[in-house]
């Protein structure tokens, strides 16, 4: 386990110092243990349904429209970090964003023991952090896969300095996923709620606009599941004609507005992929 992690770091019960005897993490007063799985200290039980997700290749162009969204919000925020940030990233799974924050004093922690994660802690339920220890707590499509986020959040703001931040990218258009660990999806409102309960203030709100996206996501899922259940003639004619709008679809990306991020309430289109939010702690 890293030291300056480690000194970050205290008994969830007792607040007490923390120290690493053999393959476990102990409370130097209460008795408090967290045991340890390849390195990897477990504050909480890994859910026996889940089921471990895939690795994502990594970098700026890999993947769907959304998730490039998410690198350049992310990276734009991060390049303006001053080197000695503290950042955590929580639900970093295999670390898909994990290149952005290279050189930096980066620690990661997910529900699953991955072998990129630095803990394994639900840290709505236990967070073995001292108060103020970071600079930074990102989330990154994290909060629709936690059941009570308003807690996680209440908890991630206690161990976050004084005008630190947290980062949120969060879907709102996007199809259930990782099931069953998919929850919610939220509205700008909710979020606003949820970070003035949490006493943080919203420092920007932003949303991923991109029509295009979204025509091609409902084209793909007619394809797969609106079909099947047809005639033979009819299936060969609703395939015939997704392929066409398919067509037309593509030339409609032409003509129009590319996928861009824009401030949400600034922009008359209520239908983004995602959100894009950075909140900040109060002085
Ligand atoms: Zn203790």
């Amino acid at each position: 386990m890293k030291k300056e992690l480690l000194d970050l770091m205290n008994c969830p019960q007792c607040r007490s110092a923390l120290s690493e005897s053999g393959d476990s993490l102990q409370c130097t007063k209460c008795g408090f243990n967290a045991r340890m799985v390849q390195g990897i200290p477990l504050f909480t039980d890994v859910p026996a349904t889940i089921e471990p997700w895939e690795k994502v290749e990594r970098g700026p162009d890999q993947g769907t429209a959304w998730r490039k969204s998410n690198w350049k919000f992310l990276n734009a925020f991060v390049s303006k970090l001053p080197v000695d940030a503290k950042i955590l990233d929580v639900g970093a799974g295999h670390g898909d964003f994990a290149d952005i924050f290279e050189g930096r004093h980066y620690y990661s922690l997910d529900i699953v023991p991955y072998a990129e994660v630095d803990l394994v802690a639900d840290l709505g339920a236990v967070n073995p952090f001292r108060d103020n220890a970071f600079d930074v707590v990102v989330l990154m499509n994290v909060l629709e896969h936690v059941y009570e986020s308003q807690n996680l959040l209440k908890s991630i703001e206690r161990i976050v300095t004084a005008n630190g931040s947290v980062v949120i990218t969060v879907p709102f258009l996007l199809k259930v996923h990782q099931a069953p660990f998919d929850f919610a999806r939220y509205t700008p409102y909710f979020i606003e709620k949820m970070a003035a309960d949490a006493g943080l203030k919203v420092e920007s709100l932003q949303g991923y606009y991109d029509t295009q996206y979204l025509l091609n996501e409902s084209l793909g899922n007619a394809w797969q599941y609106s079909i099947k259940t047809q005639s033979k003639p009819q299936q060969f004619l609703a395939r015939a004609l997704v392929f066409v709008i398919q067509r037309l679809v593509n030339w409609f990306g032409k003509v129009t507005r590319k996928g861009f991020i824009a401030d949400t309430h600034s922009q008359p289109n209520p239908a983004p992929v995602g959100y894009l939010v950075v909140l900040r702690k109060k002085a």
